[in-house]
């Protein structure tokens, strides 16, 4: 992706090499959640350079403006909206071409007072990438019309873990000693795809998908439980609209929900880049969800590598031994994917939270408010400036969690084109020196919460509650 930055150093950016991913749950969530970016996310979102950053709905500005009870005034609405007007200019998602501040005036012309015209002037509110339509739509059943074509794509996907099955040869390519139960594993997977494929009743009740965008606003393919057996989808992997796509996605999902023990260490195409894809150790890539993507993507030609590379554990795809810079960009991308994905997990827990205040269910809201308060303050959301007593979670909340998700990310990918400086050339500086590209990777992208020192205290809080559930 292309990175828009200010700092004079900057770079360009060479296309993505590096990061995103995803993680497991552990211990502390309920299920494994296991979030995806497939490839066509990737192109759309990241190959053009386009971030998408979301404002609440005109009317729910105004509600939050209007309260009696919310205590939210209009200095700190008009500096939060500021803070997501900031990051659609970034994007030139803005209707209107004034400056930021003459926007904002005209939006809160007066105290207590919101205008309508000026929101509509300077966005498109028709637009749901620009506007945050609804929390109702987030997780929605797959439509009528979707389902045949999301089937098609799963007989496929079987069709193909079959051949993955009897393939030993190309296993042990891809999976090395571990190729026996890599097999076991897709035969696992492939049963679930076909229980999805012969009942549409566990297909409605296991496989959903988002119809409110809000994957595509957190960088989000889908993500996978295995307690329950669910998996959702990014609305083109279930529309597919890339058949390739959405079959190498599926199986990757599936792969979550043969073995509990199948998390993600890392994305496809190689988000910890290339050659530690393919230099993984064997214990590792057993339980990586993209690696079982590898045979998929070298049947249907979309794959990194060539069908004959053989990946060695803590070898390059050239054969070399792994270097001490892939050992600490590695480690930062991993930082920044966790970040993303614990920003990713409070996304969906303001979202669970607003469902629930909207059906007049506050038990779960109050007994997690303290938590929340703690969550808004380090995120800089609103809910920690509202009066005590009287909270709730507001369309602005959501807005601005799914934006931090979106810059961590961005971050990251960012960091992969921040020059290294190794004096240390022992592995056990690996820590110090990722530090040091973390900071560098923040400080050069900026757009976080506008102050170096403040984003490393959030992305640090972000990684520390990496895998825990915030609902
Ligand atoms: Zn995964």
């Amino acid at each position: 992706m292309r990175i828009q930055r200010r700092a004079p150093t900057a770079v360009p950016t060479p296309p993505l090499s590096v990061q995103q991913a995803q993680a497991p749950a552990s211990i502390a969530r309920a299920g494994r959640v296991s979030l995806e970016i497939p490839d066509t996310v990737r192109q759309q979102y990241f190959g053009r350079g386009q971030r998408r950053y979301r404002l609440p709905r005109f009317s729910n500005l105004r509600d939050i403006s209007q309260s009696k009870t919310l205590g939210i005034d209009q200095a700190e609405l008009k500096e939060l909206v500021k803070t997501a007007l900031i990051r659609l200019k970034k994007e030139n998602r803005l209707k209107s071409k004034d400056s930021l501040d003459s926007l904002l005036d005209a939006i809160f012309p007066a105290p207590g007072s919101i205008d309508q015209s000026a929101f509509e002037a300077a966005v498109d509110t028709s637009d749901r990438t620009v506007i945050y339509m609804s929390v109702l739509d987030t997780n929605a059943r797959i439509k009528d019309k979707d389902r045949p074509k999301l089937r098609s794509a799963m007989k496929w996907a079987i069709r193909i873990i079959r051949q993955a099955q009897a393939s030993k040869t190309m296993l042990t390519r891809i999976f090395g000693g571990k190729q026996a139960d890599a097999a076991s594993n897709y035969k696992k997977a492939g049963d679930r795809l076909q229980a999805f494929v012969d009942s549409t009743a566990t297909l409605d009740s296991s496989v959903n998908t988002d119809y409110n965008r809000d994957d595509a606003a957190l960088y989000l393919g889908g993500w996978a439980d295995f307690d329950d057996q669910v998996i959702h989808l990014e609305p083109d992997v279930a529309k597919v609209t890339d058949s390739k796509e959405s079959v190498a996605t599926l199986v990757h999902e599936a792969a979550h929900l043969a073995d509990g023990a199948i998390e993600d260490h890392g994305y496809y195409p190689p988000s910890t880049g290339k050659d530690a894809f393919a230099g993984m150790a064997e214990s590792r890539k057993l339980n990586n969800a993209a690696h079982y993507e590898e045979f998929v993507r070298r049947w249907l030609n979309t794959g990194a590598y060539s069908n004959d590379t053989e990946f060695t554990p803590g070898k390059a795809v050239s054969g070399a031994a792994l270097t001490l810079e892939d050992d600490v960009r590695l480690a930062t991308t991993e930082y920044f994917r966790h970040g993303w994905d614990a920003a990713v997990e409070v996304q969906f827990a303001l979202v669970k939270h607003r469902k629930d205040l909207l059906a007049s269910k506050e038990t779960k809201f109050k007994t997690d408010l303290a938590q929340l308060k703690k969550i808004s303050k380090v995120m800089g959301l609103s809910l920690h400036r509202q009066t005590a007593g009287n909270e709730t979670v507001t369309q602005l909340d959501i807005v601005l969690a799914e934006s931090i998700a979106r810059v961590v990310s961005d971050t990251g990918t960012h960091s992969a084109s921040v020059k290294l400086a190794l004096t240390p050339r022992d592995k056990s500086e690996i820590k110090k020196a990722s530090d040091r590209l973390i900071d560098d990777a923040i400080q050069s992208y900026g757009a976080l919460l506008g102050d170096s020192k403040k984003d490393r205290t959030l992305t640090d809080w972000l990684v520390a509650n990496y895998g825990k559930a915030f609902y």
